[in-house]
């Protein structure tokens, strides 16, 4: 049976990602780093489905913790066909923006949106290249990674996800000569607990602005995640990120939404 991590998996995208993984015949296993309740329940659903699933907790954004929860996946499931680094999140920058950053603010915010995969994604490309596994490494950046978020002054973030991108491309071209494919999904709006910071009044507002009609759900970017990591169907895309945000970023689109929303 073939064995997908994704992290960040308790609630979310990354929870969806576990599921759509899980009905998709993998054994998943599902990071957090404080939700283990929750964490525990996707794998109960996922167990549900039919497949093997085990919770991992562990802070992502430590060197240690990260590769540590990867060895022990792999000696949990006897190997890794799949990462998704999907942990991460946007703080708003505290009063004073930039020139007053405090730099613990900009440093946290890069290690869990950047280093974070990266000290993943070592850790997984070495399980893979060692069990000659032609597994793929999934990111999720955001639209924030390409488009500024200068209302919610989110601009370490935005820098972190716009490295993933780069991250993405350079490993991709490394790794594709052991047959692993490494792309990342840029997501806009998608409802999630992570909203839940926003006002009613915002959030309306922002939905009606999205061309779509309004935002996404989990299951829109697990399912290109799940389709990204099979080869019989994936295998000639390398490097890329891939924008699913029911049309926000396009140029106009998200000019409209930072006059009138937040
Ligand atoms: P969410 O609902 O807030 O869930 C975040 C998940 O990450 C939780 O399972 C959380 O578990 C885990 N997590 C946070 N910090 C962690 C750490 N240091 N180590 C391990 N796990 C950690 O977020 P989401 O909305 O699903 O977003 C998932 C990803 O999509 C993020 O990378 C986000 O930047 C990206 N994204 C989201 C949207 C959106 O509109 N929702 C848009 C663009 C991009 P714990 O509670 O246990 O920490």
């Amino acid at each position: 049976m073939k064995a997908a991590l994704i992290t960040g998996a308790s609630r979310g995208i990354g929870a969806g990602c576990a599921l759509t993984f899980a009905r998709e015949g993998y054994a998943v296993g599902i990071n957090h780093r404080s939700s283990g309740q929750d964490a525990e329940r996707v794998a109960e659903q996922c167990r549900e489905l039919g497949v093997e699933a085990e919770v991992f907790a562990a802070d992502v954004a430590d060197v240690g913790e990260s590769q540590a929860m990867v060895e022990q996946f792999v000696e949990r499931f006897g190997r890794i066909d799949v990462l998704v680094n999907n942990a991460g999140g946007a703080l708003r920058m505290p009063p004073g923006g930039f020139i007053d950053m405090p730099t613990a603010y900009w440093d946290s915010q890069i290690a869990l949106n950047l280093n974070a995969a990266a000290y993943c994604a070592q850790a997984a490309a070495r399980a893979m290249v060692a069990q000659e596994i032609a597994g793929a490494i999934i990111s999720i950046s955001s639209i924030h990674g390409d488009v500024t978020w200068v209302r919610r002054k989110a601009l370490p973030y935005s820098a972190a996800k716009a490295g993933l991108t780069m991250m993405t491309k350079s490993l991709g071209v490394e790794l594709i000569q052991h047959g692993i494919n490494v792309n990342c999904i840029a997501p806009g709006l998608i409802h999630t607990k992570a909203l839940d910071r926003y006002s009613e009044r915002d959030l309306t507002a922002f939905n009606r602005k999205i061309p779509f009609g309004g935002g996404g759900e989990p299951a829109d970017i697990a399912e290109l995640a799940v389709f990204l990591a099979d080869k019989a169907k994936s295998r000639f895309i390398v490097g890329q990120t891939i924008t699913v945000d029911g049309g926000q970023s396009i140029d106009g689109a998200i000019d409209a939404m930072l006059d009138d929303a937040f």
